[in-house]
Parts: structure tokens; sequence; C-alpha cells
């Protein structure tokens, strides 16, 4: 097991296949223009897996794909089966807004998928159309019905929590998600990369969403970590509906516990959601000199020298702003959270 400066292991990884979305998220694209990755830059799948294998190959065991919306990428379900290939990977999930998602659902399952998280933000179309510039909200709909025909169990929902937005409806997608054999998590809004609306008095705290929940539903289990001590999520179980997530990045981080690495879709390795600077592995894929071993001892030593805290550093800010102004999102589009995957 490789360990970082804080005895943390590499164990899993986040694998951004695009950049593009065809969302507009207001927490995450607020913007009219952007920066994007250039074409060539792009991993091919072939060059995607055997990053993945050289992860697997030092110690990571859980991958998600993601993006910018992965599928927004050609032929998604092939590459799941050309990751499904590599020896020694116990889970392989997507996270997805859910407009392209029922189309692919059988097929994703098929190629061997084992879990798809869906972001849906609210219940309600004409927020979705105001918030995320998109009339498209059926369509998330009948991606999450279409994930149960398709056998798809363990299904989660996330909602980004943004006061004045979406906080008024947290009890009605949490009846949404057990309807529809899913779990609802919560996720405090962040100020991270490409966030320039971030406003802390946007946030709604992991306190705020827990009591608004225990009025709804009765007061919760205490919180846990639930089977995995290095999940993002705390569980609470609350007597009148069950299980709901709630992932409180902004008020309480979980960096101590982070197992998580990050590749985009350029080929470049972050080891934290708020680190300024990344590590380029596509030179190291298309150099023809240098083999598998060479890739896995890249990501070796990269892990061990890291020291990231992003988050409960920026918990210590005194006066907390959004991270990054335009000009520094715009200098480099790996510093927008929808590049690095979220
Ligand atoms: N497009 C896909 C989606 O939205 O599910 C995958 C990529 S998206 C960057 C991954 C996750 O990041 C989503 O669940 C999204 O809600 C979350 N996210 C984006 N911006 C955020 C922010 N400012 N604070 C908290 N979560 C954020
Ligand atoms: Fe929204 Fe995901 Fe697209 Fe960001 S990447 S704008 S969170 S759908
Ligand atoms: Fe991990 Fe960085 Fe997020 Fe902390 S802020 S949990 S170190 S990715």
């Amino acid at each position: 097991m490789i360990v970082d400066t804080l005895q943390r292991p590499l164990q899993s990884l986040r694998i951004s296949v695009t950049d593009r979305c065809n969302l507009r998220c207001n927490y995450c694209m607020p913007e009219e223009h952007y920066t994007w990755l250039p074409r060539e830059s792009l991993l091919t799948f072939e060059e995607i897996v055997r990053a993945a294998a050289a992860f697997v190959h030092a110690g990571v065991r859980k991958m998600r794909l993601t993006g910018g919306e992965p599928l927004l990428r050609r032929d998604i379900p092939a590459l799941v089966r050309m990751l499904r290939a590599i020896d020694g990977i116990d889970e392989i999930a997507l996270t997805t807004n859910g407009l392209l998602l029922a189309p692919v659902a059988h097929a994703l399952r098929d190629a061997g998928l084992d879990r798809v998280t869906v972001s849906i933000d609210t219940l309600r179309p004409e927020r979705m159309a105001a918030f995320a510039r998109s009339a498209r909200h059926a369509d998330v709909v009948a991606g999450i019905v279409a994930l149960r025909d398709a056998g798809f169990a363990r299904t989660k929902l996330n909602a980004v929590v943004v006061r004045g937005y979406n906080d008024d409806e947290l009890a009605d997608l949490v009846r949404f998600a057990a309807d529809h054999d899913a779990e609802m998590r919560f996720i405090e809004y962040m100020d991270v990369g490409g966030a320039t609306q971030w406003r802390d008095d946007r946030v709604l705290t992991r306190e705020e969403i827990l009591k608004t929940l225990g009025e709804a539903f009765g007061t919760p289990a205490t919180g846990r970590r639930r089977g995995d001590p290095h999940a993002p999520a705390e569980s609470f179980v609350f007597p009148r509906i069950g299980t709901v997530g709630v992932i409180a990045s902004t008020t309480t981080p979980f960096c101590r516990n982070c197992d998580r690495a990050r590749l985009t879709a350029d080929g470049t390795l972050f080891t934290c959601l708020y680190a300024t600077g990344g590590h380029d592995l596509r030179a190291i894929l298309r150099d023809a000199s240098a083999d598998q071993d060479a890739l896995r001892n890249a990501i070796a030593a990269i892990w061990r020298a890291r020291t990231d805290r992003g988050a409960e550093e920026r918990l210590a800010e005194p006066d907390r702003q959004p991270l990054l102004e335009l000009g520094d999102l715009r200098a480099d589009p790996r510093r927008e959270m929808h590049v690095r995957g979220g």
C-alpha cells in the first residue's frame, strides 16, 4: 500500500473523461464562456486504461468516471468494458447529470458498470431551467428510472444545496429518491475553482440540512461513514424514511481520510480538489520509452509526497471568498471543478 505524508493510502481514482458539459449549473459553470482543453490533449480510451491499470498497480481499488458530463464522450460503455478487464478493481462507478443516461443505462450495466450516481438538485423543471440553463429535467428523471430497469442497485442521487435555490426541497428530494430505490445525498456548496458565484451565506450547512430533515423525518441516528472510513458522505438513518447522506466538505472537511486521486481528461493527476497544480501523466503515457512500471512509479512518487488538506485549509480562512478569480480560471482551465471531475 502506498501512503502519503499523512499516512493516507491511495485507494480511489476519479477519471474525468471530458471537460465538456451539457448543463451550466450555477455552482459549477456559471460563466458564458469557457476555455476548453485542446482536443489533441485528450487521452484516448487506450491511454485512460493504461493509466487506470497503473493506478490499480499502485493500490487503487475503486474508480469513478466523471466529467464535465461523462456521457457526452462517445461510447462510454466500451470504456467501462475495457476498465473491467483490469484485474484488481473492486468497483467501477459513474457520476452523471442524467441527461443522456436513459438510452445507455442497459449498455452500461452490460459492460460491467457497478453503480451510478445521478446529480439532481431540484424536482422543479423551471428551477433547473433558471439555475442550470436546461429544459431537460424530464430526461434526468427518465435516466433515474432507466437505472432500475437496467438492474442497477445502490443508486445515489446527489444534490448540491444552495440557499435560495433548492433548500426548500430537501424533504421532497429524499422522498423522490426513496420512490426510485435510490439514496439521497446532500452536498454543501463548495468554494472550489469555477464556483465564482460562491458566498458563504449561500451555503446551507450540515447542521441546517440535518435540522430540516429532522423536522420532516424524525431525529436520525448519529452519522457514520458506512462501511468505508474514506467515504466523503456521512450516512444518517431517519426513522420515517431511511438513510440520507450528507457531504459536508465546506464546514466539516474530511481531508484526513482522503484516499482519492483525480485524473483529468488530458491526463493531469491532481491529488486534491483544491490543489493549485497537477502532475502531467500524459507525457509519460505518450513516451514510447516509458513502460507501465515507469507510470506506476511516477504515480507512487507523487502520492508519497502528497501533503494536501485543501478543504481544511479553506476552513481556516477568516474571510472566505471564491477560491479563484475568472482570470486565473481562464489562464488554466484545469483549475475548474468541471475539469477536475468534482
Ligand atoms: N456532470 C456530472 C454531474 O454533475 O454529476 C459529473 C461531474 S460534476 C463536476 C461532479 C459533482 O460535482 C456533482 O455531483 C456536482 O454536483 C458537484 N459539484 C460541482 N460544483 C460544486 C460545488 N461548487 N460545490 C459542491 N459540489 C459541486
Ligand atoms: Fe453541472 Fe456536472 Fe456540468 Fe458541473 S459538470 S455544470 S455539476 S452537470
Ligand atoms: Fe481530499 Fe483535498 Fe477534498 Fe481534502 S480538499 S478531502 S484532501 S480532495
